[in-house]
């Protein structure tokens, strides 16, 4: 089923960039969040953001309009009722989000898909608060949402195919690339790689192997990275670093993350050295 109406909870960083992305595409949106002061500051950064897609000639002054009318922002929870899909892009705390997907549950008709939003949390165990689990899934978007091209959508233990098809199309619909990350763990596929890197920087920068500025400078020139790990995580919380770090360690326990894993040691041993041999990980 298309979706033409979607629910958005929050109206934070990553909600009102969410519901401009429906908007621009022509569904109608209802924003939610717990008080209207937020709701009109996320829907006043949609302005913002299309006016300057204005300006630059990437969308009519009419389409912006029609695409904000088409957002209606609430602290109901109730006006959620005929939505069509939800993502929820509320705080990023776990208690927080079974609260709110065990009231989606209640509201939302008994074929909604609820997506989830987290950068790090269990898909599984936010599916467990809902009694229809097989419809929970991650949706991840990237910030900023209008922007960033990807979205990984996460299956959870429960989640069906159905419920990976229709978010994957519906991100799709939004203008994004998606991929599917197959098993429930944490931080998916990008944050999972980011991390470390982020992690490792700092651990250079501690020992007085080069300032954070030339490391910045390092990965951007030698790696061809668009920012530097400590401009990054400068953009996007520092705090934001060490708590899915520590979530990492707790869940992943990976203390020997640099003994080589057996993978490699056979790919180097059947001489997949990558191009020079012809192939290594992809022919
Ligand atoms: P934010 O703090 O900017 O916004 C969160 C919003 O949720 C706030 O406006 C808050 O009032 C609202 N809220 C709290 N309780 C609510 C409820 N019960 N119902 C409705 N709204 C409620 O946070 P954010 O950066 O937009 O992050 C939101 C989610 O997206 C988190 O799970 C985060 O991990 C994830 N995420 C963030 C980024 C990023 O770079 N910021 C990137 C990808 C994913």
């Amino acid at each position: 089923m298309e979706v033409k109406k979607l629910g958005v909870l929050g109206a934070g960083a990553m909600g009102h960039g969410i519901a401009q992305l429906a908007a621009v595409i022509g569904c109608e949106v209802v924003l939610r969040d717990i008080d209207m002061k937020f709701v009109e500051k996320g829907i006043a950064g949609m302005d913002k953001f299309m006016s300057r897609s204005v300006e630059k000639g990437k969308m009519s002054a009419e389409d912006k309009e029609a695409a904000l009318a088409r957002v209606k922002g609430t602290v109901n929870m109730s006006d959620l009722s005929d939505v069509d899909f939800v993502v929820e892009a509320v705080l990023e705390d776990l208690d927080l989000k079974k609260k709110v997907f065990a009231e989606l549950d209640e509201v939302c008709r008994p074929d909604v898909i609820l997506a989830t939003n987290t950068s790090s949390m269990s898909i599984t165990e936010i599916a467990k608060a809902t009694k229809r689990p097989n419809q929970v899934v991650g949706m991840h978007f990237f910030n900023p949402a209008p922007i960033m091209r990807l979205v990984e959508v996460i299956r959870g233990y429960f989640t069906d195919d159905e419920t990976v098809a229709a978010t994957s199309a519906l991100a799709q619909r939004m203008g994004k690339q998606t991929v599917e990350v197959k098993v429930d763990s944490p931080g998916f596929i990008v944050n999972r790689l980011m991390v470390p890197h982020m992690l490792e920087a700092i651990e250079m920068y501690q020992e007085g192997v080069a300032s954070k500025e030339d490391i910045d400078k390092a990965v951007k020139l030698g790696l061809n990275y668009p920012m530097g790990p400590f401009e990054l995580m400068d953009m996007t919380g520092i705090d934001i670093i060490y708590n899915v770090a520590e979530y990492f360690l707790k869940e992943l326990n990976k203390e020997l993350k640099w003994v080589s894993p057996t993978l490699l040691k056979n790919t180097v041993r059947a001489g997949r050295l990558g191009k020079k041999t012809g192939g290594g990980w992809y022919e």
